[in-house]
């Protein structure tokens, strides 16, 4: 059998190896690794894909968060809502930006942002809410564009682990995550269920005026060559990394049937187990399983956790200190944040090895280790 990793992007490759080495050797030889026509032809496919207007390309999620803020105009003090339960990217450019993190609770059961936790979170001094995508299915969208609207706040998606998943409104129409918001913003690093060979990332928006505003943050603030009209950062997307995601995007939509499936082998397995939590998925919204995290309640996790990897069965906590507890928001000091469903989840999520390349022979092994752990 195959060694058992949490994502294994080696096979991945070896199965498209030819269209991948093709798509860099044409970079090779053209020698313009930076803004080169893969860069151009990738974020157009791309928007195509998307069905959105514009794709600004940069260098990772983080730096796609980022420029999102910069482009709004946020300035320290203005109030910025967040999941506490998410990946500390999503947080930390709000406090890199001198802007305030506010932390708000998810729901039980997608594991994105409670509606009622973001309407009571909302004060004068708040700009932007940024729903995060977790695990690979979408946020309540239409509520929380809906609450945006009526207090006149910016959302920025925080997509980078649900590229390729619909939303559906209550109206019928469906839309991809991550198009939904004022801006979207995504990751492509090598995990990601679009990943490079290396860092990247992509902003999604429909508004022109924003897209030439993130183009230019994104490039040191340049209008015209060597003239700088905002303080800017330098985030690109390189050539190679273009390329790559060029011959993977081709292939996303049958990434993420892999990892559904994978997902529904491991929620069947586990049906009859009454200490494990499958994952759920809303009405509306697909999962595209970035991660398949379950939660295991009444017994010690640590030990199952233990129990799995002496069968060489890697399992991760995705994440084990939320984002109100990290020592560079506070820490304890914000222990008396009311946020009981992200303290709940903390300690009981779980999360197994889902990707595009696994086989029957370590799913079936996998479910096992899980089995018999409850015997
Ligand atoms: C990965 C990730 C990011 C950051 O992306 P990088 O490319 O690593 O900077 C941001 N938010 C979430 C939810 C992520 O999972």
């Amino acid at each position: 059998m195959r060694k058992i990793q949490m994502v294994d992007t080696k096979t991945q490759y070896l199965a498209i190896k030819d269209q991948v080495d093709a798509a860099i050797q044409e970079v090779l030889d053209s020698a313009s690794y930076i803004n080169g026509k893969s860069v151009k032809d990738f974020t157009q496919h791309l928007a195509n894909y998307l069905k959105v207007d514009y794709v600004i390309p940069c260098a990772n999620g983080t730096d796609a968060l980022q420029i999102a803020m910069m482009a709004l105009g946020l300035k320290p003090g203005d109030e910025v809502i967040t999941p506490s339960f998410t990946y500390i990217a999503t947080t930390e450019v709000v406090g890199l930006l001198g802007l305030t993190p506010v932390f708000v609770d998810v729901d039980p059961v997608t594991y994105c942002m409670d509606v009622e936790s973001l309407k009571k979170a909302i004060t004068p001094k708040t700009k932007a809410i940024v729903p995060v995508h977790l695990y690979g299915q979408a946020a309540p969208m239409e509520e929380i564009m809906e609450i945006a609207k009526a207090n006149n706040l910016f959302v920025i998606e925080d997509n980078a682990q649900a590229i390729g998943c619909d939303y559906t409104f209550s109206n019928g129409v469906t839309k991809k995550t991550g198009t939904i918001g004022h801006i979207g913003a995504t990751s492509f690093y090598p995990s990601k269920n679009l990943g490079a060979f290396g860092d990247g990332g992509a902003l999604f928006t429909n508004d022109k005026a924003l897209a030439d505003k993130m183009a230019m943050i994104a490039n040191h603030g340049q209008s015209e060559r060597y003239y700088h009209d905002v303080v800017g950062c330098n985030s690109r997307l390189d050539s190679i990394q273009a390329a790559v995601l060029n011959i993977k995007l081709q292939h996303l939509d049958e990434y993420s049937k892999a990892r559904q499936a994978v997902a529904k082998f491991y929620s069947d397995a586990f049906v009859s187990i009454p200490q494990i939590v499958t994952p759920a998925i809303a009405k509306y919204t697909t999962h595209v399983f970035h991660q398949y995290t379950m939660q295991v309640k009444g017994i010690d996790r640590e030990k199952l956790i233990a129990h799995l990897a002496a069968k060489d069965i890697p399992c991760m906590i995705y994440y084990p200190v939320p984002g109100h507890l990290q020592k560079m928001f506070g820490g304890e000091q914000n222990q008396h944040l009311y946020l009981p469903v992200t303290n709940q989840l903390t300690p009981v999520v779980c999360s197994l090895p889902i990707h595009t390349e696994m086989d029957a022979e370590q799913l079936g092994y996998i479910v096992e280790g899980v089995q018999s752990f409850f015997k």
